[in-house]
């Protein structure tokens, strides 16, 4: 039986089929239920056109057919032509995708160890490399012991709700990633938001917390870098937050591990705070540039969520020859300190030319924003670039406020001077074009 709603009064009603006014629409009506139209075929009938959007605009998916580097060929959907793009909308800030050493290392335990352990560590997905992993892990976070998961998402559900019950208070920052909401609605805790690096806010909210639970346990969590804006956590201060107000700290360090700190080890290096971090989480899915996660801390914690963190225990191990790479890629960053200075010469380099052509960014990590003010097009704009050869990322609603568009873009250590150079100039020309440049250029 049908159930279709009221639509909302700034939408016309339709008058025809659903698709004929589902152009109507973009992703953000779809959000949080959306319009209204809640049985699945309504609803997803009227998502199609929406997504063929995306898809057909190249915001989405573009289609890459070759090796993921600092320039790779991605086909243009409009045209069907292969382009060769700078990279510039990746997480493989490093550039080991394709790193050759590493290419080996994984060949060469997919022939120890096959493809796959057919199961969860738990039971018989526990191989020599994923203890090594692990233990080496432990090891460049500073704790004692680390555990692997399938994915960051799935480290990130999993140290929560396996380690928060329900007396126990979680105070997070308001900017934190997807997985961390998701383990707030899956958790039995209780939990409280601070406005995002807002450390006056994040002491009223530990103030509250210890008003109402003088002796619960509390966590605060924060990441190292936000991966919208590429600002950094004030960790010092939040450490000694903690301390004063005895609640254990929490990083998710996705993006800050292999970016921030000398030798690559993240936020707390950068900060010289190795070793004072509770609970350390990471991901394989930026500068290791294959999937799976961890959290690292004490050893008792990391046994604890071995046996009572569902993600861990329910789901299969992550294959060898992934765990291979992110081994290789531990070797790596050990034997090649100057891939990760390529990186802070090649960002300082990026940001110093943008601002010098007029953009206005304040970039502290690898991730640059540049925002792209409504009512300009971003699909557009992100199109006009690729076809200029640049691959960045546009972000809009629902993943930033309507009123904060931008590109993202994501320097990678790889990208040569020249590169840089030729991003710069093009980003000023489309930029002028678009009118998301308007300050004249200075020299
Ligand atoms: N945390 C943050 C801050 C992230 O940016 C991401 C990935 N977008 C994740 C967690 C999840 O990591 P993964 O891709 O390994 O699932």
């Amino acid at each position: 039986m049908s159930r279709r709603r009221q639509l909302p009064q700034d939408i016309d009603a339709p008058n025809g089929t659903i698709q004929e006014n589902a152009e109507n629409f973009s992703l953000q009506d779809f959000v949080g239920l959306g319009l209204g139209w809640d049985t699945i075929e309504g609803k997803t009938t009227l998502f199609a056109p929406v997504f063929a959007n995306l898809v057909n605009d190249d915001f989405i998916m573009r289609e890459v057919v070759g090796q993921t580097g600092a320039r790779m060929p991605v086909r243009d959907r409009r045209t069907g032509q292969v382009r060769d793009v700078l990279m510039l909308g990746s997480n493989n800030y490093l550039g080991l995708a394709n790193e050759p050493s590493i290419i080996e290392r994984t060949i060469e335990a997919t022939r120890k160890y096959g493809i796959g352990c057919g199961g969860p560590p738990l039971l018989n997905g526990y191989t020599t490399l994923h203890r090594e992993l692990e233990e080496q892990l432990a090891a460049f976070k500073h704790c004692e012991a680390a555990m692997v998961f399938a994915a960051g998402f799935m480290a990130n559900l999993g140290w929560a709700t396996g380690l928060l019950g329900p007396s126990d208070v979680l105070v997070y920052d308001q900017q934190s990633h997807a997985s961390l909401y998701d383990a707030i609605q899956l958790g039995r805790f209780e939990a409280v938001h601070f406005t995002h690096n807002d450390i006056d806010h994040l002491r009223r909210r530990l103030m509250q917390v210890r008003w109402k639970h003088a002796f619960t346990n509390v966590i605060v969590c924060v990441e190292g870098v936000y991966s919208m804006d590429g600002d950094i956590a004030p960790l010092p201060e939040i450490r000694r937050l903690c301390d004063q107000y005895a609640a254990l700290l929490a990083i998710d360090d996705a993006h800050g591990t292999g970016v921030l700190g000398e030798r690559g080890g993240g936020t707390p290096e950068h900060f010289g705070m190795d070793g004072q971090i509770d609970i350390v989480m990471g991901t394989f899915s930026k500068i290791f540039a294959v999937t799976g996660g961890f959290v690292a801390g004490k050893r008792d914690v990391i046994n604890y969520l071995r046996l009572l963190s569902r993600p861990y225990m329910f789901s299969a191990s992550l294959p060898p020859p992934t765990v291979a790479a992110v081994l290789a890629g531990l070797d790596f960053l050990r034997t090649h300190p100057e891939r990760v200075r390529q990186l802070h010469d090649n960002v300082d380099y990026l940001v110093k030319g943008l601002r010098a052509v007029g953009f206005e960014t304040d970039v502290q990590s690898a991730i640059i924003p540049i925002p792209v003010p409504a009512p300009i097009d971003l699909h557009q704009v992100i199109h006009r670039l690729f076809e200029e050869g640049i691959f960045v990322n546009g972000v809009e609603y629902p993943a930033v406020p309507r009123d904060r568009h931008r590109i993202r873009m994501s320097v990678m250590a790889t990208l040569t001077r020249s590169d840089l150079d030729y991003v710069i100039e093009t980003t000023a020309k489309v930029g002028r074009q678009f009118g998301f440049l308007k300050v004249a250029a200075v020299t």
